[in-house]
């Protein structure tokens, strides 16, 4: 299972940052037609979305049955962040004028696999006839919470830094376990030598900041991952999701991630990449 969840966080590469993305994705687009405005991936659908409570899902080849499964799958999932968040406001999301859902996109016969966010729209490939749910929920819900991000954000380009917005991903998706231990923390400082700060996380604050030659999000995700469960955990610095929430809405009101970061964190964000291997030896040493 874990092996699994890491292959398609793999798969998971260019996900939100749309500036990236409009770089380096052009030849994703293999059938004229826009469809989704705030992403260069314009494939075609077949021209009968289904529409659930929080979703839409949209298809090129997907049978009625699989987008009916993945409508109910993708509902439950968004609402299940909601509830994580305690988010009940409802008029309160900003999705795109012209969408009245969040568009989900199931890819079932382009070639590319995707598992990606925008404003008002994921992709995610499935290959099967059905949903295996188990398989699933963590892609579903990592990129069903950067949807969440970017419906308080309201925007088309996410405010966060990278590491921020992929760690609170991977912990709604609901996490890893790849670093539990002191000596895991060093094995990955030790096989991080030749990275900036030893592949210390805080580093990666836009996309272009990951080490050349590594997988981006795929590689870095363990050490994104004990960064959340450090900051949210009681025995870390004790944050919750509300906090987390209000970064989010400090970023729609105009801050900085690094203003919204220390307003709701209490913690200066250079300060915390300058601490970061010491504070996450005390974390995994208690
Ligand atoms: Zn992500």
């Amino acid at each position: 299972m874990k092996d699994y969840k890491f292959l398609f966080l793999l798969l998971i590469l260019v996900l939100t940052n749309c500036e990236d993305e409009n770089e380096v994705s052009p030849q994703v687009e293999i059938n004229e037609g826009s469809w989704v405005k705030y992403s260069p991936i314009k494939w075609t659908h077949d021209g009968t979305p289904i529409s659930g409570t929080f979703c839409k899902v949209y298809s090129d080849e997907a049978s009625n049955a699989l987008k009916l499964q993945c409508l109910e799958f993708a509902d439950k999932m968004f609402g299940e962040i909601l509830a994580q968040f305690s988010f009940n406001d409802l008029d309160d999301l900003r999705l795109p004028p012209e969408n009245d859902k969040i568009n989900v996109y199931i890819n079932t016969e382009h070639e590319d696999n995707i598992a990606s966010a925008y404003w008002g729209t994921i992709f995610i490939t499935i290959r099967t006839i059905a949903l295996d749910t188990n398989r699933y929920e963590y892609l579903f819900k990592h990129e069903l919470t950067h949807e969440f991000e970017f419906l308080i954000e309201g925007t088309v380009n996410l405010g966060t830094d990278v590491w921020f917005r992929e760690a609170i991903a991977i912990y709604c998706g609901g996490g890893f376990d790849y670093i539990n231990t002191i000596d895991d923390l060093e094995g990955w400082i030790t096989a991080n030598e030749n990275f900036p700060g030893q592949g210390n996380p805080i580093m990666i604050h836009v996309w272009d900041d990951f080490p050349d030659g590594c997988d981006i999000t795929g590689y870095y995700c363990k050490a994104f991952d004990i960064t959340m469960k450090y900051l949210l955990d009681p025995k870390g610095l004790n944050k919750s999701f509300q906090d987390v929430l209000n970064v989010f809405y400090d970023i729609r009101d105009g801050d900085s991630f690094s203003i919204a970061f220390q307003n709701n964190f209490d913690l200066n964000l250079i300060a915390f990449e300058d601490e970061f291997y010491d504070r996450i030896r005390d974390f995994l040493t208690d």
